[in-house]
Parts: C-alpha cells; structure tokens; sequence
C-alpha cells in the first residue's frame, strides 16, 4: 500500500476544531498512513492521538507548530519526531502558553476600546483546556456578528497593523528550533509560500534557521498552488532542507483543506521523512 503522509494538522490542544481522537479517525479514514499532530505550542494531545492511532495501525508521529520570532517577524516552526516529555521542550512551551495567555488579554482589551466587550471571556470558554489562538477570537468575532467571515475577522481586527493586533516576542527562531533539536526533532520551516516576505528576508531567515539546526522547509500545504510549491522546492533546494508536505487541517469546515488530500511531493528534493 501507498504512504499517504500529512505532517501538519491541529486537534482541539490549540485551534482545532477536532479532539485528538477524532482527527486520528478522520485522518485514517482519509487514507493517510503517517500522521504529525503538530498544535500551537502545545503537546497536549498527543497522548490521546497516540492511543486512537494504535488502534487503527496509524503511525503517528509527535508533533508541534511553535511560533518563533525572527527580526520582528512571526514564523511558525514546525517539531516532527520530538519527545513530548523533554524538560527543555516542556519548559518552552510553557513559556510561550503563557505568552499565548497574556497576548489574549491584550487582543480582547484592544477590542473593548472598539466596543467589542466579553472576548476574553468567550475564548477562554471556547479553548478550553487547549491553547488560545487568534483562530478563537476571528470565532468569536464572527459569533457575534461583528465579521461576516473569518478572513474578514482577520483583515479588519486580527492582523499586523488591525486595532485587535499585539505585537508579540515569541521564542526567538534559534531558541525554538533548540528546542526541537533538544527533544530529538526535526525542525521544518511552516508554509514558508504564507508569509509574504520579499525573497531577501525569507533568504536570511532560512540562513539563520539552517545554521541553528533546521533541516525541513514545507513545500506541498493545504491549498498551496502550483506556483507556491515551486517557491517552496527552490527554497529546499537553495538552502539544502528536506522536504515536508502537511495539510494544517483545521476543520471539517473548511471544505478546501482535507486531512492526507496533497499535492504529489515534487522531484528532486528529499522528503523528510527519510530523517525519521
Ligand atoms: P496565533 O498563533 O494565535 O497568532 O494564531 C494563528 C492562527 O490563526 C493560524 O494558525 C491560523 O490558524 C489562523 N490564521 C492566521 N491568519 C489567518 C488568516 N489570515 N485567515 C484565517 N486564519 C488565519
Ligand atoms: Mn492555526
Ligand atoms: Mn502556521
Ligand atoms: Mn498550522
């Protein structure tokens, strides 16, 4: 039988809208054969996504999505193969929760001052045990009818330079992919075709990613087009990574990303999971 790989998706440990059980459900179901949970900052659930997929003779790999700073600029930083239980991983995450936790505040005081009251409270709600993303305000945002959308929850109050944005010193790119490395990982530059940085920027990041430790670069996600996993195979090509592929499935609700449905890896760059 084919492996059908998918190295990105997230449970309801951060802003996903499915437990850990169900997205090992619904992923075998979809045919995949290896599966990363990789939630925001968190390792939360990957004890249960383990027991759902032994069960099934998925091969589940531990995974985590860590946001890093590098020169002022959010990049997410995917963790494949790591120990879930190492002191200086479990130490990082705790940090960036409570980041996650303070930075939630903030958003939901920026939206009071724009007659947007109760946000705080709504997301706690709404995340539960798992940790509070943007995804959990757009939600609210759009609950409340403030937004038509989630994107446009996004473009009018949750992006860069929006009233409900907070600038925010995640772990710094090196530290974060320490980390990784630290608890036996392999780290992967996340949808490097979604940041929109000119080409010298995304350069000196991956330079600085490389040199820290970092061996994968996503190059086939969710809906990337043609074009988009061409710029992500030049940049494994040009700064030597091994290629990653991930749906970041979020929720069945979104019919255009499904867990385990992918582009083709393209020829001529290595897959990641040869390093596993
Ligand atoms: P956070 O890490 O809390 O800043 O939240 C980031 C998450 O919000 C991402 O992982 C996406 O799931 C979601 N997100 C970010 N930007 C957008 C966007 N423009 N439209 C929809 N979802 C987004
Ligand atoms: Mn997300
Ligand atoms: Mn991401
Ligand atoms: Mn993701």
């Amino acid at each position: 039988m084919a492996e059908v790989y998918d190295l990105h998706c997230h449970s309801t440990a951060s802003d996903g809208a499915l437990s850990p059980s169900e997205l090992v459900r619904r992923a075998h179901a979809q045919g995949v054969t290896t599966l990363a949970l990789t939630d925001h900052d968190s390792v939360a659930g990957l004890e249960e996504a383990r027991q759902a997929a032994s069960g099934l003779g998925l091969r589940l790999i531990n995974g985590i999505e860590l946001s890093a700073s590098y020169q002022n600029q959010c990049l997410h930083i995917v963790g494949l193969n790591i120990d879930p239980q190492h002191p200086s991983l479990l130490a990082g995450i705790a940090r960036q929760q409570a980041i996650r936790d303070e930075r939630a505040k903030l958003i939901a005081d920026k939206l009071e001052k724009k007659r947007i009251p109760g946000a705080y409270q709504a997301v706690m709600l709404a995340a539960g045990d798992g940790e509070i993303t943007r995804s959990h305000f757009a939600d609210f945002l759009l609950a409340n009818n403030h937004v038509a959308t989630q994107q446009e929850a996004f473009d009018r109050y949750l992006s860069k330079g929006k009233p409900g944005y907070v600038q925010t010193l995640w772990a710094g790119l090196e530290e974060a992919v320490a980390w990784i490395l630290e608890a036996g990982g392999i780290a992967v530059m996340a949808h490097p075709m979604r940041y929109k940085l000119s080409a010298k920027f995304m350069n000196r990041a991956l330079v600085a990613f490389k040199q820290a430790g970092g061996q994968g670069i996503e190059v086939v996600t969710g809906r990337a087009s043609d074009d988009e996993i061409r710029f992500g195979r030049q940049l494994a090509i040009n700064h030597q990574l091994h290629a990653s592929v991930g749906s970041d499935f979020h929720s069945p609700d979104n019919q255009w990303v499904e867990l385990g449905r992918l582009a083709e890896l393209p020829r001529g760059v290595p897959p990641v999971w040869e390093l596993f």
